[in-house]
């Protein structure tokens, strides 16, 4: 079977690239430039893969051209959407790519290919998650949960919010089209929180880090060394169980329809520094020690909120990967990247 995977130069779709291939799927994926896309022929010589550039997905009918001219796709995994807080302007830089990408893609599969027979979605527990009830300990997040903050909110910000914002218009605008438009394939929605792992995609450099393994960049560069800071959102997953629910999400007839609460469950970053300081003794001098500063909410509060991921375990079927072998794992893989 063929699969059109977009975003293929991505921290998460590296993994999905390198599952599907190695599950023996034909795979076509999109990236933005000539660069990126010799690195990614260059990492697999002889597959059955091929690079399309779409430069910019914000664009009307960005997808258009390499859906039109690529038959016989089955699956659609679309990851590209911007994950980064370096924006000047929420709305062109962040809303648009988001939310124009998603409804473009699915126009443009309704449009010009109607072989493929399923459209998975990468989302978020962004678009899950509300933010004033993350200390509710009455509050149990599930994929019955959508995030009440408004597009205006996304335009005003701060930068976390727009991102959130962008990924619950963009889930949204994708359940909106199936509804609507009733088109020949179905839907799934992959809801990841905080996505740690080791990187599959190219890097020059630790300076382009994708945004959720920053940490672990500051924590081997010595940046935790007197003060271990906030942790963030306290749900987690591992990058190679995000792949393999968009493998699943695809392949179970069952799948389809549904949207997926990805999450191995709670860290914090005093467990993340304490893992990578058990893995590698030799990083010491750069790691934090027992009695280090804990800034607020470095360490995990007993109240915060609940999460339900059981469907999701149950439906993908999914072992999912434990936080100290993530940890170790993901530093392992950055300390073979240039600084
Ligand atoms: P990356 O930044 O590594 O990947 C994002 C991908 O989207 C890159 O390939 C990027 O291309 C592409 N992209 C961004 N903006 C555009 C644009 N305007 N036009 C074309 N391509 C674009 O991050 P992740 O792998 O982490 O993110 C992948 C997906 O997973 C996103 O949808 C993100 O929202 C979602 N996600 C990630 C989580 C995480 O913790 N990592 C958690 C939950 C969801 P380029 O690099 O060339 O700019």
């Amino acid at each position: 079977p063929k699969v059109l995977l977009t975003g293929g130069s991505g921290f998460i779709a590296a993994h999905v690239l390198e599952l599907l291939l190695k599950r023996g799927y034909e795979v076509v994926t999109t990236v933005r430039s000539e660069t990126k896309a010799s690195q990614i022929r260059a990492k697999y010589p002889g597959a059955k893969l091929s690079v399309a550039i779409v430069p910019n997905i914000a664009v009307p009918n960005a997808f258009d051209e390499v859906i039109a001219n690529t038959p016989g796709i089955d699956y659609v995994q679309h990851t590209a959407s911007p994950f980064h807080f370096k924006f000047t302007d929420a709305r062109t830089e962040l809303l648009d790519p988001a939310i124009n990408g998603t409804k473009g893609i699915l126009q443009a599969i309704a449009k010009y290919a109607p072989s493929v027979k399923r459209v998975i979605v990468t989302s978020s527990f962004a678009a899950i998650m509300s933010e004033n009830k993350m200390s509710d300990t009455t509050k149990v997040f599930s994929e019955a949960d959508w995030n009440p903050s408004t597009y205006e909110d996304g335009l005003k910000g701060p930068p976390p919010t727009s991102y959130r914002v962008s990924k619950k218009y963009a889930e949204k605008a994708a359940w909106d089209f199936v509804e609507q438009e009733k088109p020949g394939f179905d839907l799934a929605t992959i809801c990841p929180p905080m996505v740690f792992g080791p990187v599959a995609h190219h890097l020059d450099s630790l300076k382009d880090i994708n945004t959720s393994n920053q940490r672990f960049v500051d924590l081997i560069q010595g940046k935790w060394k007197d003060e271990i800071p906030t942790s963030g959102v306290w749900l987690w997953v591992d990058v190679r169980d995000v792949a393999l629910a968009h493998v699943k999400a695809m392949e179970l007839p069952e799948a389809g329809g549904q949207r997926f609460f990805t999450t191995a469950g709670f860290y914090d970053n005093v467990q993340l520094a304490r893992a990578v300081r058990k893995g590698f003794p030799d990083l010491a001098d750069k790691l934090p020690g027992d009695n280090v500063k804990l800034a607020p909410g470095a360490e995990k509060p007993a109240e915060t909120f609940g999460y339900d991921n059981s469907r999701t375990s149950k439906v993908l079927g999914i072992d999912w990967i434990p936080v100290d072998k993530a940890a170790v794992d993901t530093v392992k893989s950055l300390l073979e990247i240039p600084a």
